[in-house]
């Protein structure tokens, strides 16, 4: 019987799920929104989605392993979903991987969403880089590195939070309690609702992108101060960790008016002729599957090292 692999992708307004295999490419992708406000309802959903995908579409092949990407820092130890999840913070103190395996028997690989997003770009796209950044711009702005072809796991708690770093001394007031995070000016969530606070309306982020490319102003205004913060935030990144490809991922990315070349070139801005030389600041080719495809090629990556 021929071996699947499933990624699951949970974000907080959307889920997002395949399966395939890197040999046969991706089968299946599908999402769905993410409604749920409690870890039972959320559960449930991850179930339903399991359910779903092996009732209806395996066609009598066998799921060998699933890999789950989540926001928050994760607890490699006790696969406990430990902090930084200010927009699903219901799932604090969540165990999936532990649940979702004793629910199916089947290895559950648990990691961090913008990590399995920089691992699936790194497996797929990027081969012949080993190291690779990966920076997620949606709801929240997530970071992960993968170096020497592993993800970079720190071995105390937190790793490359870039969203939670200080860009503005006493700022805007974060979603994870602290003043001043880059996350709260430079998200795409905080973009529209910064937009919405100097005009008192609601825009799409599609209008917003589109009207900051006619350079209409305050829409320029905003958008060029939440372009700015960010690029000077994966330029200290860039500089700090030596990489020479970073990949931007996330929901800015699947607006079609977002320009990766807008955004490469202000980095370029902050970076010395060292870093300038070699750098390469590219859109997620595998666009909003790159976390799916993450973790199918994790969970097949999981499965190859394990002792036959
Ligand atoms: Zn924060």
């Amino acid at each position: 019987m021929k071996s699947i692999y499933i990624g699951i992708d949970i974000g907080a307004s959307y889920i997002k799920y395949g399966f395939g295999s890197t040999v046969n490419g991706l089968d299946f992708f599908e999402s769905c929104e993410n409604r749920n406000t409690d870890q039972i309802s959320l559960y449930e959903t991850l179930i339903r989605i399991i359910n779903k995908l092996a009732l209806e579409h395996l066609n009598n092949r066998k799921i060998a392993a699933i890999g789950l990407g989540s926001p928050g820092i994760i607890d490699k130890i006790s696969g406990m979903i430990i902090s930084n999840c200010p927009n699903m913070k219901y799932w604090v103190g969540s165990k999936p991987g532990q649940i979702l395996e004793e629910k199916f028997s089947i290895p559950v690989i648990l990691e961090n969403d913008a990590d399995l997003m920089t691992y699936g770009e790194q497996r797929l796209t990027h081969r012949h880089h080993k190291t690779v950044l990966g920076v997620t711009i949606g709801t929240g702005i997530g970071c992960g590195l993968v170096s020497n072809g592993s993800i970079y796991h720190s071995n105390y708690r937190s790793a490359l939070e870039l969203g939670h770093t200080i860009i503005v001394d006493d700022g805007k007031l974060c979603s994870c309690g602290k003043k001043g995070c880059l996350e709260a000016y430079s998200s795409a969530a905080s973009i529209m609702k910064r937009m919405k606070d100097e005009t008192g309306r609601a825009f799409s982020l599609d209008d917003i992108l589109m009207k900051y490319y006619q350079n209409q102003i305050v829409f320029t205004d905003v958008v060029n101060d939440a372009f700015n913060k960010l690029s000077q935030a994966i330029a200290n990144t860039i500089m700090v960790l030596g990489v020479n490809i970073v990949v931007i991922g996330g929901g800015i990315t699947e607006s079609k008016f977002f320009d990766i070349t807008t955004l490469a070139g202000k980095i370029s801005r902050y970076l010395d002729r060292f870093s300038l030389d070699d750098i390469s600041i590219e859109s997620a080719a595998l666009k909003n599957k790159a976390a799916v495809w993450g973790g199918i090629t994790i969970a097949e990556n999981y499965m190859e090292n394990q002792p036959h």
